[in-house]
């Protein structure tokens, strides 16, 4: 086990290890909370077990690194209430233990994923990404867009004396910016401003506090130069 807890979790543990006995290797590979995410990621000969929940086709990976990845649809691939598995077949059945059928992979596989009665709507729904996905050029076309609102909002952070970013430069996020004003007595004119050019949701975490811009797969660029206009803005203004 290895955490970043000692330093608030912005920056990822990089001079980790791991053991070459290890059953598995878990990690999450973005922080929505604290805005960190591994840029380059793990590889072993023990089996890698990865939740992207947060940046599921936000890049290209190499999906056979990998024994199983998981990922909750809700980020980057569509409504609440299902989950994607991608699981090496040879890994099922292997937990030694009873397990609730519910839990257990195989029986999913077993049934065409209708195990239960499916979600339709999150699935249908999520199918229309994809497809909308597909056409953009996939992944490749995607993570390029991505790395240019990335960039964006992270050189004005860096570029705007009135803005710190939150996570460590070597861990930054490019789904989920965090920063926070350098000077607070700022706060409600910088709130006032951004809520007056119809940005939405940009309060960060209630544990972290700051702000926190989500920048995944379905936000334009333009959406991402708004905030920046803003940004820019308020530095003019309180000058
Ligand atoms: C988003 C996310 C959560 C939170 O899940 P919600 O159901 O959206 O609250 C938990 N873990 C990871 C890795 C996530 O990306």
């Amino acid at each position: 086990m290895a955490s970043g807890k000692e330093n608030g979790y912005t920056e990822l543990m990089l001079d980790y290890s791991i053991p070459s006995d290890a059953d598995f290797f878990h990690f999450t590979s973005n922080n929505t909370i604290y805005g960190a995410q591994w840029q380059t990621l793990p590889t072993s000969k023990c089996p890698l077990i990865c939740d992207m929940s947060s940046d599921i086709f936000s890049r290209e990976i190499n999906v056979s690194d990998f024994a199983l990845i998981y990922a909750g649809a809700q980020k980057n691939m569509g409504p609440a209430g299902t989950v994607l598995y991608i699981v090496e077949k040879e890994l099922l059945g292997k937990t030694g233990r009873n397990i609730p059928s519910y839990l257990d992979l195989s029986v999913h596989i077993d049934k065409d994923s209708m195990f239960n009665t499916p979600p339709v709507f999150a699935i249908y729904t999520s199918m229309l990404m994809l497809e909308w996905l597909k056409d953009l050029g996939g992944v490749k076309a995607i993570e390029k867009i991505n790395n240019q609102k990335a960039e964006l909002l992270y050189n004005e952070i860096d570029e705007n004396p009135l803005f710190k970013g939150y996570a460590h430069v070597n861990s930054r996020s490019k789904m989920n910016v965090t920063f926070t004003l350098t000077d607070a007595s700022f706060q409600a004119k910088f709130d006032e401003m951004w809520s007056k050019a119809n940005i939405n949701g940009i309060k960060g975490h209630r544990s972290v506090g700051g702000y926190r811009a989500s920048i995944y797969n379905a936000l334009p660029l333009s959406s991402v130069q708004a905030l920046v206009n803003v940004m820019k803005e308020l530095a003019t203004v309180t000058a």
